[in-house]
């Protein structure tokens, strides 16, 4: 492929990609924003095979490559359960950090490389390189922590070290030092300790960052961690001279960095202060651990008949999803339970938090897989004021973005976090297994409220016993 040729398909994946993005900003154009970056990806990737840089020795390794990691990919594809998508992300970010890392150690070991940039160009080059291997490990090690922490294999309650942002001052004044010392070496073979001291701390600071950091905080680490590995992509873009790499990881990192923004304002926390790798230290701690003053009363247990006598008078009832749903896969009987209220004349809504469930948008996936109407599914904003004008606010699974306590008790590990005001309404109805907490590992006062009843079990079970009761 001539190298016209190939700038032109980079444009058109392009163009392609950024058509994706738009696409994925809405729920009703999301397939053909998939299917926009599914095509933009074969471009680029058929473009890059074919293109100048490479070689027909390569083509086996290449077809090897890409062969393991279809394998891989479709096995993971067909057996992750949606509630262990985060998880997969996580892990997905990982593999781009740990891309960019090897990428940057095989372009300064590369015998070839030797010679071809000089005075200004190799100092430019080098920096490359050295930038692109400190965010490469920091996103490597930062998402297998995450991945950690979301699977539940580490410990959600952060991991708070004496003196920690002295010790992250200290790593990033020896990277800087490292950094000179890189660029004034004249042999690999000298190049490689610096660039290797600084692996090492980039590695550690990135598990530092996120261990520091608390459950209720995950989702802002989540989206801050997509946004870092595609500046690691970008950062390879750079050294290996690969304009699409660069724009590509360029969109990823910046439309990662917007949706940290968007989580830290539902998070109620700072950016900048996320951005600096330095926040969330007082939140999240587990229940224990946590202030805040504990909830105390009698919970009111309720059955399913009597849910659905309750749903069956209302006119006005707003649905909240949470984590729960994803865990009982209890969409498509919401929707079905949804789809009948509706057809006897109730107003039935849905409430989303940006925080919902385990990775941004994951309510609106799964209500969107089980069909349920667009225009019915509110966000938070555009819903909270008409609690005290609802029958019942049904909660499905949902914990930690339902709690009082992040508005009315100032000690509370999610204080100042908006949430779903369902004990607004005039009943709301708490669907669960047992009083666990959630995700925040922080107790719950609305469980406890005068107006809200406890309907427990697994979601699924008591949502097909509530809609065999409304049938009959
Ligand atoms: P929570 O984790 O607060 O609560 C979920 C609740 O679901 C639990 O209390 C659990 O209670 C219940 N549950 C679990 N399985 C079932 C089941 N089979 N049937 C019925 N109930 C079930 O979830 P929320 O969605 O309310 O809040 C999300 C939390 O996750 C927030 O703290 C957020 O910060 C965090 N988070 C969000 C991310 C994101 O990007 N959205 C990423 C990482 C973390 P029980 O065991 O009693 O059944």
């Amino acid at each position: 492929m001539s190298v016209t040729l190939a700038t032109v398909s980079y444009l058109g994946a392009t163009i392609l990609f950024i058509l994706s993005l738009g696409g994925l900003s809405n729920p009703e154009t999301s397939r053909r924003g998939n299917l926009y970056g599914m095509i933009g990806m074969s471009i680029a990737v058929l473009a890059t095979v074919l293109g100048p840089q490479v070689t027909a020795a390569g083509y086996a390794w290449i077809a090897g490559a890409m062969a393991l990691g279809a394998v891989v990919g479709i096995y993971a594809a067909r057996t992750v359960k949606m509630t262990q998508m985060p998880e997969l992300v996580a892990l997905m970010h990982s593999m781009v950090g740990l891309a960019a890392m090897l990428v940057g150690f095989a372009n300064y070991i590369d015998p070839a490389a030797a010679g071809v940039f000089q005075g200004v160009e190799k100092t430019i080059h080098e920096v490359e390189i050295y930038i692109g291997i400190l965010i490469g490990a920091v996103t490597f090690s930062g998402s297998i922590i995450a991945f950690g922490k979301l699977s539940g294999k580490i410990s959600g309650s952060p991991v708070l070290l004496p003196g920690r942002h002295f010790m992250n001052l200290a790593g990033l004044l020896v990277v800087v030092y490292f950094g000179g010392v890189f660029i004034n070496t004249h042999t690999v073979a000298d190049g490689m300790t610096p660039l290797i001291v600084m692996t090492v701390i980039a590695l550690l600071f990135g598990i530092h960052m996120v261990m520091a950091i608390g459950g209720a905080d995950m989702p802002v680490v989540v989206s801050m961690l997509n946004s870092y590995s595609g500046w690691a992509a970008a950062a390879t873009g750079f050294m290996l001279s690969n304009d699409l790499l660069i724009v590509t990881g360029a969109l990823v990192g910046s439309s990662g960095a917007i949706l940290s923004y968007i989580m830290c304002k539902a998070m109620n926390r700072n950016f900048i202060s996320v951005i600096a790798g330095g926040f969330g230290t007082g939140g999240g701690a587990p229940a224990a651990a946590a202030g805040g003053a504990q909830p105390a009363g009698e919970v009111s247990p309720i059955l399913a008949a009597e849910t659905a006598e309750l749903l069956r008078d209302s006119k006005n009832v707003i649905i909240v999803p949470g984590y729960g749903m994803a865990v009982a896969q209890a969409q498509h009987t919401v929707f079905e339970i949804t789809k009948y209220l509706r057809d006897k004349g109730v107003n039935v809504r849905f409430g989303i938090h940006p925080v919902a469930g385990r990775m941004p948008g994951h309510m609106n996936v799964l209500l969107a897989e089980a069909k349920v109407p667009y225009d019915i599914v509110f966000e938070m904003d555009e819903l909270n004021d008409d609690f005290p004008d609802t029958d019942v606010a049904m909660v499905i699974g949902a914990n930690d973005i339902v709690n009082p306590a992040a508005q009315d008790d100032p000690t509370s590990p999610i204080a100042g976090m908006p949430v779903l005001e369902v004990w607004k309404a005039k009943t709301s109805i708490v669907m669960k297994r047992s009083m666990a907490s959630g995700y925040a590992g922080v107790d719950n006062p609305l469980f406890y409220k005068e107006n809200n009843h406890m309907l427990f079990g697994d979601a699924k079970k008591m949502l097909d016993e509530v809609l065999v009761a409304l049938k009959t």
